[in-house]
């Protein structure tokens, strides 16, 4: 009998998504992401306010979504507008989406009104695409140009030198406003080794923001395995998925 209250007690203070998918995990796991984020902040003398968590759901139902945003998480992404689109609507709507995957010009006018950011903008003729789609909108959408800072040619992304070019672009786009930078360097499994791609990324952020000034702030870098080195290194936004919702299904 003790037992069966106990059950109950815990079951009740538990958000509802335990189950065979086992999201109820999630509160604890965004406990310790937010844990790690603060002290990742002050070892690099940064306030955890300055840093935003992601949480990268792609792969993840809504029922997922919902267990992290009972933990205290508003901010999602997703890297795909098809998936984004099935998800969203079944997600609850004070959620804030951001697309962090790479972004089609033939699903621009089908992302719009699911995002509220952008992180990927990656070319000029994607800018000229969203800049047409967001007037058509009467919306202005705030974006970050995504730098291919290592030049692996399996990566999305403008080439540092190319950013100048981008940034001049974005500048006659009055539906666009480029909030800073976004990279996802190559993968390694020691945080170290990225650290020079994150601190290339700040870089070039304070060299832009010297140039097209105001609203270059934003350097959004780090995912699970490397979120605290990119927060020692400036992140503003961490996309995490994997240390959130743990391994993706499949
Ligand atoms: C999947 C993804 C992430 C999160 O990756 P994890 O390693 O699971 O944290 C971050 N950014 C982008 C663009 C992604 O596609």
């Amino acid at each position: 009998m003790p037992t069966v209250v106990r059950q109950m007690t815990m079951e009740a203070s538990m958000p509802d998504v335990d189950g065979p998918s086992g999201y109820g995990e999630v509160a604890r796991r965004v406990q310790q992401v937010k844990e790690r984020i603060a002290a990742a902040c002050r070892r690099a003398g940064r306030t955890p306010a300055d840093v935003n968590l992601i949480a990268v759901s792609k792969g993840h139902p809504p029922e997922a979504v919902r267990a992290v945003h009972e933990a205290g998480v508003t901010f999602f992404g997703e890297n795909r507008v098809q998936e984004a689109s099935q998800k969203i609507p079944l997600c609850p709507s004070t959620l804030i989406w951001h697309m962090v995957g790479h972004l089609q010009r033939n699903k621009v006018r089908k992302a719009l009104p699911l995002f509220e950011m952008v992180h990927s903008v990656d070319s000029v003729p994607l800018m000229e695409v969203l800049e047409r789609e967001c007037s058509r909108l009467g919306k202005v959408m705030p974006v970050l140009v995504e730098v291919n800072v290592a030049g692996e040619s399996s990566k999305y992304g403008v080439a540092p030198e190319n950013l100048r070019e981008l940034l001049d672009a974005a500048a006659g786009c009055g539906h666009l406003e480029v909030r800073g930078l976004m990279t996802m360097p190559p993968w390694s499994p020691d945080p170290e080794k990225v650290r020079p791609y994150f601190a290339r990324l700040r870089e070039l952020l304070v060299q832009a923001g010297e140039k097209w000034g105001h609203c270059l702030v934003e350097l959004s870098m780090g995912m699970s395995a490397d979120f605290e080195v990119a927060i020692e290194e400036g992140a503003t936004m961490v996309r995490i998925g994997t240390a959130v919702f743990g391994r993706r299904p499949q």
